[in-house]
């Protein structure tokens, strides 16, 4: 039985599908509906469709339609079909996913993980994946396509964000939130290469930075391991920023700032704000 309705609504099988003749899932496959709305979902159940289904639509609100049992093979990835479950995406090539997509998507990578084994990772082969990894397609679009990691850090279940949905990263996450936190720890004096890479080097800067931190306000709370960017750190580090800026202490912005700062700011606890290039700070 494969209709999850733990995290889907169910809208029965669609026409077009098949038997899966025994093969096993082991990949979850994103598309792109291009259309808006319910117009996705009634496509499907149109009679007039004759070779296209989906085992999932994913709204732009984050609410996921189920369109077929996982167990069927549906008619969405060509010669992938057999082996994977596939989500149609409401939205257009030309945007991203909105974070309630991501948040939906993890959902249901982390599901197909549970059921199927599906790795929690972005694998071509026995993943999650994008169309046009597998066909000659530009099928989710670009900015979309940009956002795979994002789904995976969705269905690792440690996705909090911080004020203005800044992503809080774990130990090995590659994508750009995490620039911000390490543009954040240069800024600090923790000499990093900005290059949205949670790897050791960045974990190392954590943790110095926290030893430095507890040190200065004189806290007998024990270090963090460095493993991920966690709330509680994540709100120390921006409180470090507007004190260091506040004192004049924070370091000079150097070379390639890129997209490092997202909007180049870092807001504490929603009221005060530091321009993270300049170090000027407001509110
Ligand atoms: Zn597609």
């Amino acid at each position: 039985m494969g209709k999850w309705t733990d995290i889907a609504t169910w809208k029965g099988n669609t026409r077009n599908h098949s038997s899966r003749n025994g093969t096993d899932v082991r990949g979850f496959v994103v598309h792109t509906a291009n259309g808006n709305g319910d117009g996705v979902v009634n496509w499907l159940y149109n009679p007039d469709n004759k070779n296209t289904s989906a085992t999932f639509v994913v709204m732009k609100s984050g609410k996921i339609y189920q369109c077929l049992d996982t167990s069927l093979k549906p008619w969405t990835t060509g010669n992938s079909n057999p082996w994977t479950i596939s989500a149609e995406c409401e939205g257009f090539f030309d945007e991203p996913f909105t974070a309630a997509q991501i948040a939906a998507l993890g959902r249901i990578l982390k599901k197909a993980n549970q059921v199927y084994g599906v790795k929690i990772k972005h694998s071509k082969s026995d993943g999650i994946s994008a169309h046009r990894q597998h066909m000659s397609t530009d099928c989710p679009g670009d900015e979309r396509y940009a956002q795979m990691d994002d789904i995976v850090a969705a269905a690792k279940g440690g996705v909090t964000t911080i004020d203005g949905g800044i992503m809080l990263p774990d130990y090995g996450d590659k994508h750009k939130d995490v620039k911000y936190w390490q543009y954040m720890l240069d800024r600090l004096g923790y000499d990093l290469v900005i290059d949205g890479d949670y790897g050791a080097k960045t974990a190392a800067a954590v943790v110095k930075w926290h030893k430095d931190y507890l040190k200065e306000h004189k806290s007998t709370a024990k270090p963090t391991d460095g493993k991920s960017i966690s709330h509680a750190i994540a709100v120390e580090l921006q409180l470090d920023i507007v004190e260091k800026s506040l004192a004049g202490k924070l370091k000079g912005p150097k070379g390639d700032k890129g997209d490092a700062g997202r909007d180049g700011v870092a807001t504490v606890t929603g009221k005060v704000t530091v321009d993270l290039q300049s170090g000027a700070v407001s509110g």
